[in-house]
């Protein structure tokens, strides 16, 4: 028998129709599961993962170090113990290590395999959102914008400290880790910024988002050091041939 495209598309399970047949002797039809990869496939198109890093997994991070080897491990046990688990992760370290790649490997987890929603940012760009939705000809209100950054499951903003430490953008990060904190909602933070003392004229951290706030990132947050090459230059400059 010939098939079409579309009938190839159709769940061999329930023919489309969402109920699949069982046989129980108390009942014969339940909820088809191709509606939970459904639910699943629509949730991943919703978290904004950027599409450079949408192949990004726990089996294609390579560790090339041994800091990168225990944040792969960190990320594999937080995976492990979800949702049992209340504290997110900090992934701190130079450009290049796979802190986002990292990041990312654990919100598809989430997603498709917990059937949790996730949320990615990318910090600079949530700030210019937020602003731009004050904009009366803005399609988003700030509302709109924050809503699901403050009721995802798991949230991951990436490159955090990454703008101007203004008080607007100090008070705006603040809302928004307050709210997810009070809520005990996951959140899991990369930043290039070094933590404690940096080298001589380098910012940290705390000097980005401000002392009150590093402090309450700890408190919710597992600090994950990443160290080593930037993979980027390194590694994959050396694969590339002409
Ligand atoms: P960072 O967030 O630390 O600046 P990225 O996660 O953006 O680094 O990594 C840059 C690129 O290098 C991405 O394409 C990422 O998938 C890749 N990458 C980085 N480290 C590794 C690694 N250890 N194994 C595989 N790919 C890596």
């Amino acid at each position: 028998m010939n098939m079409s495209e579309n009938d190839q598309d159709v769940c061999p399970r329930c023919g489309g129709s969402g109920w699949e047949r069982i046989d129980d002797a108390t009942i014969s039809v339940r909820r088809c599961r191709c509606l939970d990869s459904a639910r699943t496939g629509r949730m991943l198109g919703e978290a904004r993962i950027p599409k450079r890093y949408e192949h990004c997994d726990l089996d294609s991070y390579l560790p090339g170090d041994p800091t990168q080897k225990k944040a792969k491990a960190d990320v594999a046990r937080f995976l492990e113990k979800y949702p049992l688990i209340d504290i997110g992760l900090l992934f701190l370290g130079p450009c290049g290590v796979g802190k986002t790649h990292l990041a990312v490997s654990l919100l598809k987890h989430i997603i498709l395999e917990k059937g949790d929603s996730g949320l990615f940012y990318d910090f600079r760009d949530l700030l210019r959102e937020i602003q731009g939705s004050w904009n009366s000809v803005s399609q988003a209100s700030e509302l709109e914008v924050l809503r699901p950054v403050l009721t995802a499951d798991v949230l991951v903003l990436d490159e955090l400290g990454a703008n101007k430490p203004t008080e607007w953008v100090r008070d705006t990060i603040a809302h928004i880790i307050n709210c997810r904190y009070n809520d005990r909602k996951l959140t899991v933070f990369t930043s290039n910024y070094p933590d404690g003392a940096g080298r001589a004229g380098e910012e940290t951290l705390t000097d980005r988002i401000g002392v009150r706030l590093r402090s309450r990132l700890y408190e919710m947050c597992k600090v994950v050091e990443v160290k080593g090459k930037d993979f980027r230059h390194e590694i994959k400059q050396a694969n590339y041939r002409f």
